[in-house]
């Protein structure tokens, strides 16, 4: 499903990833972890191709996403990734069925089809009774699971999310990282999560530990 080789990522001149190589399969759920400053989140953005390797090369649903570029980028990445971030970045003017719609929309579906495909969404993420409200008036854990609705709209080859639980209390966290299992016993679908919740991490098939711009050990999941 993705693949990355020898990824390096510099910011002017100071290299922040260090040869970076990642594998993930279909259905997989995999987590980084590892301290701030790891590189982390950089190593994410170049997996949902929001940033460019300084070298390297990163295949995703057979796709070399490094060669990609200006709008065949942007429609192959709102196509393939869904993205989930740590604040939900939910428009605030429109309802909960109009922000999980937008994304179908911009790819060009059939609104009847994104419209169904929405609602299916918000009802297997037990929002069907909140598709009509705005995010405020929803709890943040109702909130997250709208922004994960809109990240699957497209029915994403994977899911990228980048701290999803930081904003969540431990309750609301332990059960988003459930409703990702249960996406995936569903849908098969994949996710490369970043955390820095330790209690969290584990509530994944595999995780890659981050050091210093490398990945420095894997730890296999026994049981969730
Ligand atoms: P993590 O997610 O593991 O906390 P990051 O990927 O955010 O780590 O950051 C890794 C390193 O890269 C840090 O030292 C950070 O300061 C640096 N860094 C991240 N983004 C930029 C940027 N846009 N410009 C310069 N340095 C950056
Ligand atoms: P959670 O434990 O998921 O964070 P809350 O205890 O915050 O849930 O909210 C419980 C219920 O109250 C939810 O159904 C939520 O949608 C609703 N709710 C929370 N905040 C508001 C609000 N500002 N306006 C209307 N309903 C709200």
């Amino acid at each position: 499903m993705l693949t990355a080789r020898n990824l390096t990522k510099n910011y002017s001149n100071l290299p922040v990833l260090k040869g970076v190589d990642i594998q993930v399969s279909k259905g997989e759920i995999v987590t980084i972890v590892g301290s701030s400053g790891a590189g982390k989140s950089t190593l994410l953005h170049l997996l949902g191709t929001l940033d460019t390797p300084t070298s390297g090369q990163i295949f995703l649903h057979d796709e070399d996403v490094t060669a990609l570029r200006g709008k065949a980028l942007a429609d192959f990445r709102n196509q393939h990734i869904g993205f989930i971030f740590q604040f939900h970045h939910l428009l605030p003017e429109f309802t909960a069925m109009e922000n999980v719609c937008i994304p179908g929309y911009i790819a060009g579906h059939p609104k009847k089809g994104v419209k169904e495909r929405a609602m299916f969404l918000l009802d297997t993420l037990g929002l069907g009774s909140r598709q009509d409200h705005k995010p405020s008036a929803l709890s943040g854990g109702e909130q997250q699971r709208v922004a994960v609705a809109r990240a699957l709209i497209n029915t994403p080859a994977i899911v990228m999310a980048d701290e999803p639980t930081g904003n969540l209390d431990s309750h609301n966290a332990r059960e988003l990282h459930q409703l990702f299992f249960s996406l995936r016993d569903q849908f098969n679908q994949t996710f490369v999560i970043v955390t820095h919740n330790e209690e969290l991490a584990p509530l994944s098939d595999r995780q890659l530990v981050m050091k210093d711009g490398k990945i420095v050990d894997e730890i296999k999941s026994v049981s969730h």
